[in-house]
């Protein structure tokens, strides 16, 4: 590879995943002690620490292109941060030409206006330009200039980006695939070793999610070095592991609606004791019950 490729991977926002864009001067403290920071992951790849959704880097001869720009607030450091890729160099130098934003949550896209100011073109899906438009504040308000209803390639640092529609953590998903680093960004279609947030209210659905795991499996190969949208970076077997417990959950709580439980008894029954470990505070044990349980009541058992 005659190019650096980087990763800027950073930890889950965890209660700031819906929080949208915040302004700094309303909101001094809440990302003070957020540090974007990077680690190396071996072959010219890097991981970065900061808040909200996990970020992906392409840096080379094309200059630079951002897969999601996690909140508002930290552009400015995720912006110093690209900067400092190895090979120091200004924006001037080397561009961010493109961001593509893996779905409208404002923890994965909260940065759109300020690198759109900076000259990048932003890329998604047209569901989720849809959505980005519809909460956009103002008519000035950058939204992605290219968009696709299946996918879209894009040639940059001599690799070849292909960006998959999907659906299931909301309609308007995206999945990055980087073919010749072997480098999966799958947007929140997948959270590392945590219940996954699938959002109901903005078109998704349990099995349209996994539906869309079963497509990313089917993209990558055990050497695939694959960022979730929240959590830490993964293999291709920390996929299935999650697609599993998804499945398996979601067939339990399926076969207590058919047996008449309400809510409040399967979170009282709780998940299998192999599972509990999916926990954390944004999504709890009794909330992925209750997301489950819902989607069972909308779409029935076996949907
Ligand atoms: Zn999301």
């Amino acid at each position: 590879m005659n190019f650096l490729r980087w990763q800027v991977v950073g930890l889950s926002g965890l209660m700031f995943l819906l929080a949208g864009s915040l302004s700094i001067n309303a909101q001094p403290d809440r990302f003070a002690d957020v540090v974007v920071d990077t680690a190396a992951l071996g072959n010219s790849v890097f991981m970065r620490t900061g808040a909200g959704g996990n970020l992906a880097v392409s840096a080379g001869p094309d200059g630079l292109l951002l897969v999601d720009d996690q909140f508002a607030a930290l552009a400015e450091r995720i912006e110093a941060a690209l900067v400092a890729l190895p090979d120091p160099a200004p924006l001037s130098e080397r561009p961010l030409k493109y961001v593509i934003n893996t779905h409208h949550h404002g923890d994965h896209t909260g940065g759109n206006g300020y690198f759109a100011g900076l000259g990048a073109t932003l890329v998604a899906s047209q569901p989720a330009r849809v959505r980005l438009l519809a909460r956009a504040p103002s008519p000035d308000t950058p939204l992605p200039v290219i968009t696709y209803d299946a996918g879209i390639s894009i040639y940059f640092n001599n690799d070849r980006l292909r960006l998959v529609a999907m659906q299931g953590h909301t309609d308007g998903d995206t999945a990055v695939l980087f073919e010749q680093a072997n480098v999966l960004h799958t947007g929140d279609l997948f959270f590392n070793g945590r219940f996954p947030y699938i959002d109901l209210d903005s078109g998704g659905g349990v099995s349209a999610y996994l539906a869309s795991q079963e497509q990313m499996l089917a993209l990558i190969d055990d050497d695939t070095r694959v960022v979730p949208g929240h959590g830490p970076l993964a293999s291709k077997q920390d996929l299935l592991d999650t697609y599993q417990m998804i499945k398996k959950t979601r067939r339990a709580v399926e076969a207590d609606v058919d047996s008449g439980l309400s809510l409040t008894a399967i979170q009282e029954k709780g998940v299998l004791l192999a599972y509990k470990g999916f926990a954390w505070n944004f999504i709890t044990e009794a909330r992925w019950l209750e997301l489950l349980y819902r989607d069972v009541v909308a779409n029935g058992s076996g949907a």
